[in-house]
């Protein structure tokens, strides 16, 4: 067995286990998501860049990824939205585990939604799915590039995704820089912003993202190395709280 095998066996028995302990099911206990003050969604990070929200009733998740969860064991999903095609947000075992007959599968056109069987949303563009009102906004990068100068998120492919929830506004950035764009998005209950170099963003960075359009909450996810509290100090009494991950 190779090494990497037993680490994340490892992990999801400490999930599972967990789980078991508190006596409660797997991951949808409602003692395991968070929330936030104005917003009736409630919410977990699945590690990586994977987010869950549970909504009057409906688990919609954004970019599932077998490796950092055991999807088999959390619930169906009303609707799944991928960001873009690469392999660690387009997981589609674990996108198999949580879809049923009714889920509806968003995703990008690199995705190829035909193959998928689901809907595509291009930047810009605004859906209502399952009662939830869903914008799909840009994700690219304009400074961080392949060693052949390509970026590692060309504008126009990926998408962020802005979710509607009574009326509060909870947007989930994708793989993204501090792009312009960002400035133009209104009042943002909760945001989520990656900060992981080279494919992503700095602190400095994140902190400059999340100063253009001022959300009232903001977590981090899809973040490696970086300090969260070098993030945490260059936010420090900017009127935005930064949530523990
Ligand atoms: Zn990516
Ligand atoms: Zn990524």
């Amino acid at each position: 067995m190779r090494p990497g095998r037993v680490f994340l066996s490892g992990l999801f028995f400490g999930l599972i286990s967990a789980s078991y302990l508190a006596g409660q099911a797997p991951a949808a206990a409602p003692g395991s998501l968070r929330s936030v003050e104005g917003l009736s969604a409630r919410f977990r990070v699945l590690g990586h860049a994977s987010v869950y929200f549970l909504y009057q009733g409906k688990s919609i998740y954004v970019d599932p990824w077998g490796q950092q969860a055991d999807y088999a064991a959390l619930p169906k999903a009303s609707v799944i939205l991928i960001t873009h095609e690469h392999g660690d947000h387009l997981d589609r075992q674990a996108i198999g585990k949580i879809r049923t007959e009714n889920t509806v599968l968003i995703v990008t056109e690199k995705c190829n939604p035909a193959g998928l069987n689901a809907l595509a949303m291009r930047n810009g563009e605004k859906k209502t799915v399952q009662g939830i009102e869903i914008e799909a906004v840009p994700a690219y990068n304009l400074a961080n590039k392949r060693p052949d100068g390509q970026p590692f998120h060309p504008k126009g492919e990926g998408n962020g995704y802005v979710l509607t929830f009574d009326k509060k506004r909870v947007y989930v950035a994708g793989d993204t820089e501090n792009i312009p764009e960002m400035a133009s998005l209104k009042e943002i209950t909760l945001a989520f912003l990656p900060m992981n170099l080279p494919y992503t963003m700095s602190p400095a960075m994140t902190s400059k993202a999340a100063l253009s359009f001022q959300p009232r909450f903001l977590m981090l996810y899809h973040y490696g190395q970086a300090s969260f509290q070098e993030l945490k100090g260059l936010l420090q009494d900017k009127g935005i709280t930064v949530l523990e991950p």
